[in-house]
C-alpha cells in the first residue's frame, strides 16, 4: 500500500532475519507446530505442551531451565532454535502509578517499547505490533524515522512473556492492548497469530475480551477483523470530529474518510456485540475545544461507544504541539458526557515515564548515533 502520507517500507519481511541466523524461534510457535519439530526430532508429541509452558507461561532464557525436557533434547533445542526474540534494554519504573516502560533490543538490533502497568484489578500490558510506523500521525513520535519493518508474531508475544517474568510469583498479565508503536492492522497476519497464541490456555491464557486492538483507521483491516469471530475490543484512534481537521492530523484520514471509518467501527461493534473504544488525544488548542467536543457527541451519540480522552504528552520531535490543562480536559469531558457518551480520562503515568510512546526509542537510537 502507498497511498499519499504513508512513508516508504525500508525492510520488508522479518522472517529473512531468522533464515539469516540458520535458527528457527520457538517463541512464536503454535502447540501444533512445536509438536511436529519434536516429531521431527523423533520425540514424543506429548513433549509439545511441557516445551509450550516453558516459551510462554514460565518465559524461561535458558534451556537449562526446561527441568522436565531429557537433557539430549534441550542439547537439540539449543542448536536448532532460538528461545528468546527480546533483550531488556532499559526499563523505567514510576512508582506512583506502579507502571514500568520497557525498552527491548531485537535480534537485529532494533529496539521497541512496551509497558507494564500494575493495578488493583489486574496486570495489563500495552505493546508494540511495528519497529517505527508509517502513518505519519502528526503529534507521535513513533512515526518520525518511518517504519522499519513489522514484528513477527513470535516478537509481539515474548513482549508480554517479558514484562510477565518481571511480576511477583503467582501474579500474571491479564489483558493486553496492541496501543505500542505501529499500525497493527497493517501487520495483520502476525498479529491476529500472536493474538491466537496470547490466548494459548498452556501459554499465557489471556481472554479475548482483554484484548484491544488499537487502529488509526484501516477500514478494510476493520472490516476482515469483524469476521474472525473473536470477541476482542477494537480502539479506534479517532483524535478529530471532522475530516478536515483529522486530515490535518492523520495522513490516513485522506484515503478513508471518517464517515467510512465511523461505519466500520459500528459494524465491527454490531458483529462481534463489543463496545468499540475511541481514542482521542487532546492537543491544546487544535482539537479540544468546545466545538470539537460538541461535534465528537454529534458523530457517536446513540452508538455503543466509549471515548477514551488521552491528553497529549509532549514530544520532543513535535513542539508545536501542547497537552491540555485539567479545566480544558474537564470541560471537553463534561460535553460528551452530557450527550451521553461514556468517557473516560487516561491517567497520566507521570515523570520521566510520561514520555510519549516512541520517544524512549527515538531518545536511545540519538544517543546511539552521538556515540
Ligand atoms: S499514532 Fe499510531 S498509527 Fe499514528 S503514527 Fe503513531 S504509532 Fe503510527
Amino acid at each position: 500500500m502507498q497511498e499519499p502520507g504513508y512513508m516508504p517500507l525500508k525492510i520488508a519481511d522479518p522472517a529473512l532475519l531468522f533464515e539469516a541466523l540458520g535458527k528457527t524461534p520457538l517463541v512464536g510457535m503454535t502447540p501444533d507446530e512445536m509438536a511436529d519439530l519434536l516429531a521431527e526430532l523423533g520425540e514424543p508429541r506429548f513433549r509439545a505442551r511441557q516445551l509450550f509452558q516453558w516459551v510462554y507461561q514460565k518465559g524461561v532464557k535458558d534451556f537449562a531451565a526446561m527441568t522436565n525436557l531429557p537433557a539430549r533434547l534441550r542439547e537439540r533445542l539449543a542448536e536448532r532454535t532460538i528461545l528468546r526474540l527480546l533483550e531488556t534494554e532499559t526499563a523505567q519504573y514510576d512508582q506512583k502509578t506502579s507502571t514500568t516502560k520497557f525498552l527491548f533490543r531485537l535480534h537485529d538490533g532494533s529496539k521497541v517499547e512496551s509497558v507494564l502497568m500494575r493495578q488493583s484489578w489486574g496486570n495489563s500490558v500495552c505493546i508494540t505490533t511495528q519497529v517505527g510506523c508509517r502513518m505519519g500521525c502528526t503529534f507521535c513520535a513513533s512515526t518520525v524515522g518511518g517504519l522499519v519493518r513489522n514484528l513477527t508474531a513470535g516478537e509481539i508475544v515474548d513482549q508480554i512473556v517479558m514484562m510477565q517474568r518481571e511480576l511477583p510469583e503467582g501474579e500474571r498479565v491479564s489483558s493486553v492492548v496492541l496501543m505500542g508503536s505501529g499500525e497493527p492492522l497493517e501487520n495483520y497476519d502476525h498479529v491476529l497469530r500472536a493474538i491466537r497464541l496470547m490466548h494459548e490456555p498452556d501459554g499465557l491464557n489471556i481472554g479475548y475480551r482483554h484484548i484491544t486492538i488499537s487502529t488509526s483507521g484501516i477500514v478494510p483491516g476493520m472490516l476482515k477483523l469483524a469476521e474472525e469471530g473473536l470477541p476482542i475490543t477494537l480502539a479506534l484512534s479517532l483524535h478529530a470530529p471532522t475530516n478536515e481537521l483529522r486530515r490535518q492530523l492523520m495522513p490516513v484520514a485522506r484515503i478513508w474518510p471518517i464517515e467510512e471509518v465511523l461505519a466500520a467501527a459500528r459494524a465491527y461493534g454490531e458483529k462481534t456485540g463489543r463496545r468499540v473504544t475511541y481514542e482521542y488525544i487532546l492537543i491544546e488548542e487544535v482539537n479540544d475545544g468546545p466545538e470539537e467536543a460538541a461535534a465528537l457527541a454529534r458523530l457517536l451519540k446513540g452508538s455503543l461507544a466509549h471515548v477514551n480522552l488521552i491528553p497529549m504528552n509532549p514530544v520532543d520531535e513535535r513542539p508545536q504541539y501542547r497537552r491540555p490543562g485539567q479545566e480544558r480536559v474537564n470541560r471537553f469531558k463534561a460535553i460528551l458526557e452530557s450527550s451521553g457518551v461514556a468517557t473516560t480520562v487516561r491517567r497520566s503515568m507521570g515523570g520521566e515515564i510520561d514520555a510519549a510512546c516512541g520517544q524512549l526509542r527515538n531518545r536511545a537510537q540519538r544517543r546511539q548515533q552521538r556515540r
